[in-house]
């Protein structure tokens, strides 16, 4: 805008200049009586352009302020019209005196200050045109009337220059210019700024101009030419005002309405009567291909390429002059399909052409398609077929569906299909369907039910949640086979060539259906899934020497017994004479599988007894192949955990091996520290080591973290984040974790004895640790024997324990919180991590996560983290601590952020008992704070 103005007054100014030089060339030249016809009739052209102008665009812009100004520069022409014919000189009227001229002059002046003051009066008016005109012309007539007529005032005497009457009614005629450009100067809300400009501008001119119309004494005079230079200048700016706002805007607005036409996403096409192609906007130019030159029809670029302009529906209508309502056209280019709209576009009172729009509904064209597809398939296919929504209410059922149960669609629309329930499975069958559909997205499984007549009956049912592109649940579809009264013997040769016969269990075929849907379970979750390969060590001698009805009651007791060691998801299949195949979905750690593995070994350590009555020992070996870790195809997942199990026999049986080498190695280890940790405690070699926590302005130690540690004599040091979850598995951790805390409240007792302060000492709880519903009776009494106040433990928890939402684990917390203990929340950040959902338990102290602090002085992204977890955490008034900080950066980021507290390596590393003591003895936080480091020395 600003640009733009600066541009056209610099234009403005250039012509101005121009123009006073073509007439100083004319004065010079030809003497000053055709300057001054030239200089008038240049005013009285650009007075009667301006009017008509204003006249013919008004009824587009509706702008009345410049129609009024347009009107009354017409009339102000007409004045000076006169005034130029009547000036001395000139051959027409042949006058003596300029008196009848000056007349002229002035009386078209002061119409043209009446003009400028009023005209503001219709910046919000309006006004009925012709009788302004009328105004005008009575007005001008009267003027006319006495500039002929009337000699007084005289404005002029021959010899002696101008009156006083011609100063004076100059000099009126200056103020109330004055005061109109006042008015113009700070009208700022109500005037385009541009306009105003131009009408400040051109009562400048005015003045200016009748200033040197006091002046002279000799109309041919100097000032008087100078004073006309100005009046040009003046009807300049006015014509610029109004051609500028009435002719040059509504263009700049037509091309800003073509720029939003190109923002429309769909193609757009305005064609003529004719069809041919008159616009396009920027979509339409990328969808159709639009020659950019040559006039096209719109057929040819945009319709059925195979049918032709006459035989098309679209040409037809536009032929017609009639409108389109919107209509799909399917394959209309490329295979693609169009909803298709046609708008005539009416032109005052004529049709102008029309404008077509094209939206792209290819997809869901096919979509349609496909659903009909669909429905037709159902319709025809032998299993049943339900649907229901979210809320498990029926909306559409097959045609097998109503010949199976004997429900017609409309009978069983929007109930659930507890319908069909038989009542035959207990509430828990239900509850785990609904847990693994709820996890897994699918569920298959036998289920009896009932049918219309009351007829109970089994079914094979698969369920499955549908869900829609943004993966949120919109229904299920289950489809299920009758498997007791068959139409023909299919269906339940179809259930038999799926299940093993002898244990009832999925047969190979089957359990190879699993194994796909969990790859693309597992593609789809990014999970991992495992394939347990277990092949029973003495089945041969078993059937050997007992015969094959006590081998077969093996194999059943076997089958049911690895049932029920595992979870329910996990699947079980006969897979061979004596292995079986086990599928264990969604696992996180391989600790986790050796685990199982182990659980299923022990298990059948102890004899199964058969209906012979003798105890028969049984042992497996197990082999374990990982999706996707290991290999990415069923056929390789089977032939690897296959070989690992004979790798397991090979090494003796009644064992297991995983493919990888690696994971090999880890169970290995894990088995042997397993062994060594259930001895650990006895054999001395568990102790704890404190690491101090610091106060982050005053330097003070506050007390410390306890650590546990273990010294195995035949494995050496073995660090917590490894042994930690191992006693967490074998139930070690509930001992453990009683004896750190009596050795860390027997050594905060000796720290307060020592200090006189009021330390404390924080000790990490396992969310095993949990499980016990009197952990809180524990602390209680642990307090007591050590004869501690609470405040003297802080108890450390992880925010997976809060994820658990179990209400024991809440009362526990809270019962403990209600001792006076100060719960902390560790490792924070790298959970969940809402600190408004932590608000709901009695948390006290948030600690943020080592690997935040590490990188707050490189990660940008890691130090807003960090500014905003203490900014929350104190909101909520909890305490900060924050852990692992190593250098001297990082300590001061955390002050300035008013961290509380500081626990890591800069102030020290854990320390055993006694060198702990001896930090506490030589702590000097002022010497510390002043050296701004720490002395290590001390605690090395
Ligand atoms: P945690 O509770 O987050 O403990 C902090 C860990 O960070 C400790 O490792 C500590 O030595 C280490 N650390 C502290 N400051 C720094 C530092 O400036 N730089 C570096 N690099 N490390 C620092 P630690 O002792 O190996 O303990 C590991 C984890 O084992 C603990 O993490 C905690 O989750 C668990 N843990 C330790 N003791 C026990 C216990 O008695 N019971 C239970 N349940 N878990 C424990
Ligand atoms: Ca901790
Ligand atoms: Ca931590």
């Amino acid at each position: 805008m600003k640009l733009n103005t600066n541009y056209r007054v610099g234009h403005i100014i250039s012509i101005t200049i121009a123009v006073t030089l073509l007439l100083v060339f004319i004065n010079v030249t030809y003497g000053t009586l055709l300057f001054h016809s030239v200089v008038e009739l240049f005013c009285v052209i650009i007075g009667i352009t301006t009017a008509i102008v204003a006249w013919h665009t008004h009824k587009h812009t509706q702008n009345y302020f410049l129609l009024y100004l347009g009107i009354g520069y017409f009339w102000i022409a007409f004045l000076d019209f006169f005034h130029m014919l009547t000036f001395p000189g000139m051959p027409f009227v042949n006058l003596s005196t300029a008196n009848i001229t000056l007349h002229f002059w002035v009386y078209g002046r002061a119409l043209e200050a009446l003009i400028l003051l009023s005209a503001p009066l219709f910046l919000t008016r309006q006004f009925n045109a012709l009788k302004v005109s009328a105004v005008f012309l009575v007005i001008s007539f009267l003027f006319s009337y006495f500039a002929i007529n009337q000699d007084s005032p005289l404005f002029f005497i021959e010899g002696q220059g101008l009156t006083s009457a011609k100063v004076w009614s100059e000099f009126a005629i200056i103020s109330a210019l004055f005061v109109a450009m006042v008015f113009y100067w700070r009208a700022k809300v109500s005037i385009a700024s541009n306009v105003r400009l131009y009408i400040v501008l051109s009562l400048l001119s005015t003045i200016s101009a009748e200033f040197f119309f006091t002046q002279y004494v000799n109309v041919y005079g100097m000032s008087s030419q100078i004073g006309h230079l100005f009046k040009i200048a003046s009807f300049l700016m006015i014509y610029f005002a109004i051609v500028q706002t009435m002719l040059k805007e509504p263009f700049s607005f037509l091309t800003l309405t073509a720029q939003s036409y190109n923002a429309i996403p769909q193609p757009a096409i305005v064609i003529d009567n004719t069809g041919m192609i008159k616009q396009a906007n920027l979509a339409a130019q990328s969808t159709f291909t639009i020659p950019s030159r040559n006039n096209v029809h719109f057929h040819a670029i945009s319709h059925d390429p195979s049918i032709s302009e006459v035989n098309c529906e679209i040409c037809q209508k536009a032929a017609a002059g009639e409108a389109l309502p919107t209509k799909v056209f399917e394959n209309l280019r490329n295979g693609c399909s169009y909803l298709i709209s046609l708008t005539p576009l009416q032109f005052t009172d004529h049709n102008a052409g029309f404008i077509q729009i094209a939206f792209d509904v290819t997809k869901q064209v096919e979509e349609q398609r496909n659903l009909l597809l669909a429905g037709t398939i159902i319709n025809n296919l032998s299993e049943g077929v339900m649907i229901t929504d979210v809320n498990s209410k029926i909306i559409s059922v097959n045609k097998a569906f109503t010949l199976i149960t004997g429900y017609a669609e409309q009978e069983i629309f929007n109930k659930t299909p507890g319908i069909l329930s038989s009542g035959r499975h207990k509430k828990s069958y239900y509850a785990a369907m609904w847990k693994q559909l709820n996890s897994h997205d699918y569920w298959r499984g036998e289920i009896w039910n009932k049918k219309k007549s009351g007829e109970e009956y089994p079914e094979l049912l698969s369920i499955k949640a549908l869900r829609n592109e943004s993966n949120d649940l919109t229904g299920y579809i289950a489809v299920f086979t009758d498997i007791a009264t068959f139409k023909g013997v299919e269906s339940k040769l179809r259930y038999l060539s799926y299940h093993d016969a002898l244990t009832g269990l999925p047969n190979r075929l089957m359990f190879n259906e699993h194994l796909n849907m969990a790859i693309k379970h597992s593609k789809r979750t990014q999970t991992k899934f495992a394939l347990f390969f277990v092949d029973l060590d003495n089945f041969k001698s078993i059937n050997d020497s007992l015969g094959h009805a006590v081998g077969d009651d093996v194999l059943i007791n076997i089958s049911k017994h690895i049932k029920s060691i595992l979870r329910d998801r996990d699947i079980v299949a006969r897979y061979g004479a004596d292995e079986f195949l086990i599928l264990v979905e969604d696992i996180n750690i391989n600790d986790n599988l050796s685990h199982i593995a182990e659980k299923l070994i022990n298990s059948l350590a102890s004899p199964i007894h058969y209906h012979i009555d003798i105890p028969i020992f049984t042992s497996v070996s197990i082999g374990i192949s990982i999706y996707p870790d290991d290999a990415s195809s069923t056929e390789q997942l089977v032939q690897y955990a296959d070989s690992a199990m004979h790798n397991a026999k090979d090494a003796g049986k009644n064992s297991f091996a995983f493919h990888s080498v690696d994971d090999n190695r880890k169970a290995q280890r894990r088995l042997l520290l397993e062994t060594k940790l259930r001895q650990a405690l006895e054999k001395n070699e568990i102790y704890v080591v404190y690491q101090p926590k610091v106060n982050a302005s005053t330097y003070e130690i506050t007390g410390a973290e306890a650590l546990v540690r273990w010294k195995s004599t035949e494995l050496g040091e073995i660090y917590p984040d490894e042994f930690i979850s191992l006693a967490e598995n074998i139930g070690e951790i509930h001992k453990i974790g009683e004896f750190v805390l009596h050795q860390a409240l027997a050594q905060v007792k000796k720290w307060r004895d020592l200090t006189k302060q009021n330390l404390s000492v924080a000790v990490n709880f396992s969310s095993k640790q949990f499980t016990c519903n009197n952990l809180n009776k524990t602390i209680e009494a642990a307090l007591n024997t050590h004869a501690l106040p609470a405040a003297a433990l802080e108890v450390e928890i992880t925010e997976s324990l809060l994820l658990k939402k179990s209400s024991d684990i809440h009362m526990l917390l809270d019962s403990i919180s209600a001792l006076g203990i100060k719960i902390s929340i560790d490792d924070f950040g790298t959970g969940y991590s809402a600190l408004s959902y932590l608000k709901n338990y009695p948390i006290n102290v948030v600690k943020i996560d080592k690997s935040f602090v590490d990188n707050i002085v490189v990660s940008h992204r890691d130090a807003i983290l960090v500014k905003t977890i203490i900014l929350m955490a104190h909101g909520l008034g909890m305490t900060v601590v924050a852990e692992g900080v190593e250098d001297k950066e990082q300590l001061t980021y955390i002050q300035n952020e008013q961290g509380d507290i500081i626990q890591g390596y800069y102030f020290s590393k854990p320390l055993k008992e006694n060198d702990f003591i001896a930090l506490l003895k030589s702590w000097d936080a002022d010497q510390i704070k002043t050296d701004n480091a720490v002395d290590l020395s001390l605690i090395s």
